[in-house]
């Protein structure tokens, strides 16, 4: 187990291209956190630095006490687990769970040993003669984190590597990766571009957006209190809606909608952002949503339209029921976030 600590970390490849600028942040010790954002965002290239698969352009990387960044992967007492898994095609199960060990002249009572408990905890007992070839892709995921859960890592780095699985059997693996790793007790960088992915497995979420961290927070804080207009449209799936709104004589508004906001902490041109599930059918509301399609998702409905021409999205429990056309509606208390207009900032 370890903290690691990033202190102003940056990657310019040799081409130039800085594909992260230099960040700061603190994993404590057991923590699991999680790096997120979309393609080229810089996430693999921050894993990469960890794990010492990529030269750290400046800054320093420390795990435990070390400072590592001269370090070998090897020496850095990490284990990393791949999108591709990365297993031996011709060796079977047992041999692939236990090779790293066998390069570090470990006995061999031992090894069986290990490979038994981790074999155990992953449900891969009948499975340990076999060749990866003859496994499914959630098996082949779990004995690349057999091999990396016999090894007694200070740290696990994950790289997407639940994507080349079915939308079920990722959702069972992110269960039983966030189980085991709350069991082993064993701190944890995992990078994914799925933002649910991040929601549920993360103690903590770190959002890049081209080379740059966005937001550090926990799921909650991030997903209610988005500190950008970035943050606010990757998290949560419809995304926050963003309007352009005026603030003006202490009323916002969208368009001639009236939009309730305490406090204004400024006036003129704003980013107004409403989560879909926080605005709700109200025959008495003030604000009126031109409805132009209704999605059915069975549990609940997800409508489609416009505020004063602006589109907007809302999600009602199926107790709604609602056709296209006008619809009043009110927002739940504290619903309204602000942005800068410009810069994309969060103002409240
Ligand atoms: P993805 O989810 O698609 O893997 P990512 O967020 O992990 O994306 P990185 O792989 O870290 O992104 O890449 C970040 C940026 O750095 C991208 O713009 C990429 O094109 C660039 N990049 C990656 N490797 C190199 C390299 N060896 N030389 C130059 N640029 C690179």
């Amino acid at each position: 187990m370890a903290q690691v600590t990033l202190s102003q970390i940056s990657k310019v490849y040799s081409n130039g291209f800085t594909a992260v600028h230099p960040a700061s942040f603190d994993i404590p010790d057991g923590e699991f956190v999680v790096l997120v954002g979309p393609s080229g965002c810089g996430k693999s290239t921050m894993l990469r630095m960890i794990a010492g698969l990529e030269d750290i352009s400046s800054g320093g990387l420390n795990i435990g006490t070390r400072q590592v960044n001269d370090l070998d992967p090897a020496d850095r007492d990490i284990a990393m687990v791949f999108q591709n898994y990365a297993l031996y095609p011709h060796m079977n199960v047992r041999n692939n769970i236990g090779y790293g060990l066998k390069n570090r002249k470990i006995a061999k009572a031992e090894i069986d040993r290990k490979i038994r408990e981790a074999s155990a905890m992953l449900n891969l007992d009948d499975y340990l003669d076999r060749k990866p070839s003859q496994l499914s892709g959630g098996q082949r995921q779990r004995v690349a984190m057999g091999r990396a859960i016999v090894r007694d890592p200070a740290l696990f780095l994950f790289d997407e590597p639940l994507s080349n699985l079915d939308a079920k059997l990722r959702t069972q693996m992110r269960i039983e990766i966030k189980a085991l790793q709350r069991r082993l007790g064993v701190t944890a960088v995992y990078v994914t571009h799925d933002q649910v992915e991040a929601m549920t497995m993360a103690d903590r979420i770190i959002v890049m957006n081209e080379g740059r961290i966005e937001q550090i927070g926990t799921p909650t804080e991030v997903y209610n209190r988005p500190e950008t207009t970035f943050v606010a449209s990757f998290m949560g799936a419809p995304p926050m809606n963003l309007m352009v709104g005026v603030a003006r004589d202490g009323q916002l508004r969208v368009g001639d909608e009236p939009i309730a906001a305490h406090d204004l902490p400024t006036s003129g041109k704003v980013t107004i952002g409403i989560r879909p599930e926080d605005i709700v059918p109200d025959e008495n509301g003030d604000i009126t949503i031109d409805v132009t399609l209704v999605e059915e998702l069975g549990a609940h409905r997800l409508l489609h339209g416009t505020l004063a021409g602006q589109d907007i999205s809302i999600h009602v429990d199926k107790d709604n029921i609602i056709s296209v056309g006008s619809l009043r509606v009110s927002l739940k208390p504290n619903a309204v976030s602000l942005f800068d207009a410009i810069t994309g900032g969060r103002l409240t």
